[in-house]
């Protein structure tokens, strides 16, 4: 059978749904889980979101929630994995590698569960029943509005809640309407949404004017104390401690939108973020337009992404990650400011 008429004849009766997103969820991971959520069990479905990881604060307003489980969490592990265990239809949103949701990965393998793939990362790993996939969307959650609308054919399902979780992932992953992935499309999925009720100024204003005063003062000794400026390589990058994490008592999200500070330097075409985290030092790259950092952060730092923004893992310590990305950008110039010629090592 065709995959999309099987993943419509999995969904016409009531199933038991599990629905779940990669580490550390953005407003799009968490945004296209729930706006799902909320959608499927409108459709009378008994549904459960389970995220591997926390999330910020500032993505707690989306309806539904309160019912996520965390699978990091052991008060939720348990129920967790056995709405694993129990599922009918799994939902994998805003990743397409395994081992983005770490040990649920394997569980998601295991299962015998019908898979089903959103997503519009690169590089996509073959682990699905069904593939709703594209690079050229810009965020998971206009997929899951695609789906709705143009597969199911059911535009009259979405409602405000719905609407406000898929407009703010849309948002977050256009950077605000000002990435290259802005387009046409992206325009007129948010001119729906506002239309069955998200309020645009208002998802704004929950994700991005809700600092703590540790935060913005965490973001003003980060540019002052911790950027360093290679101008001869166009590139900028900031390299967090652990010690300064602790300092200004950062919360999950709080180095979020960070990287972006080094990438507005006029002239700067490729930043870095380096955080040191218990598990290791995670990256964040940012690049403009014409340069790729998906490729160079899973050529060199256990990673991907999109082309102009990537994430990667280090098990270095700090400074040495710092200094091995350092002489490969110095080495990979040629490769890195025309990317199509970089390959995984
Ligand atoms: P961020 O820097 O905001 O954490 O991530 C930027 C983009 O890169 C996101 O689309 C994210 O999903 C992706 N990304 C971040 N870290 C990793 C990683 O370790 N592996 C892969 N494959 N993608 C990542
Ligand atoms: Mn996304």
């Amino acid at each position: 059978m065709e995959a999309l008429a099987s993943f419509k004849k999995e969904l016409s009766s009531p199933k038991k749904i599990f629905i779940t997103t990669h580490v550390k969820p953005d407003a799009d991971a968490l945004g296209s889980s729930l706006g799902l959520a909320n959608y499927l069990l409108k459709k009378g479905h008994e549904v459960t979101v389970v995220t591997p990881s926390d999330y910020p604060s500032f993505l707690a307003w989306m309806k539904g929630n309160d019912s996520v489980l965390d699978f990091s969490k052991s008060e939720d592990r348990a129920l967790a994995t056995l709405r694993l265990e129990e599922a009918d239809v799994i939902f994998c949103l805003d990743f397409s590698v395994l081992g983005r949701v770490n040990e649920l990965g394997e569980l998601i393998r295991k299962s015998n569960a019908y898979v089903v793939n959103i997503d519009h990362h690169q590089d996509p790993e073959d682990f699905a029943d069904f593939r709703y996939w594209s690079t050229k969307a810009a965020a998971t959650c206009e997929l899951v509005y695609e789906l709705i609308v143009n597969e199911l054919r059911d535009k009259d399902a979405i409602d405000k809640d719905i609407a406000e979780c898929l407009y703010a992932g849309i948002m977050t992953d256009t950077g605000g309407f000002r990435h290259p992935n802005t387009t046409k499309n992206v325009h007129l999925v948010v001119a729906e949404l506002i239309d069955k009720g998200a309020d645009s100024s208002q998802i704004s204003n929950w994700i991005y004017d809700s600092n703590s005063v540790n935060r913005l003062k965490f973001i003003g000794f980060a540019i002052t104390r911790r950027l360093v400026v290679r101008e001869d390589l166009h590139m900028a990058y900031f390299v967090i401690s652990k010690k300064d994490l602790k300092k200004y008592q950062s919360q999950t999200g709080d180095t979020e939108g960070l990287v972006n500070y080094a990438l507005s330097l006029d002239g700067i075409k490729l930043a870095a973020l380096f955080s040191e985290r218990e598990d290791g030092i995670k990256i964040s790259f940012r690049s403009s337009s014409d340069v790729a950092v998906n490729k160079f952060a899973a050529a060199y730092f256990n990673g991907g992404g999109h082309k102009n923004a990537a994430g990667g893992k280090s098990t270095l310590g700090l400074k040495d990650t710092v200094d091995l990305f350092e002489s490969l950008v110095e080495k990979c110039q040629d490769e890195l400011f025309h990317s199509e010629s970089m390959t995984a090592n």
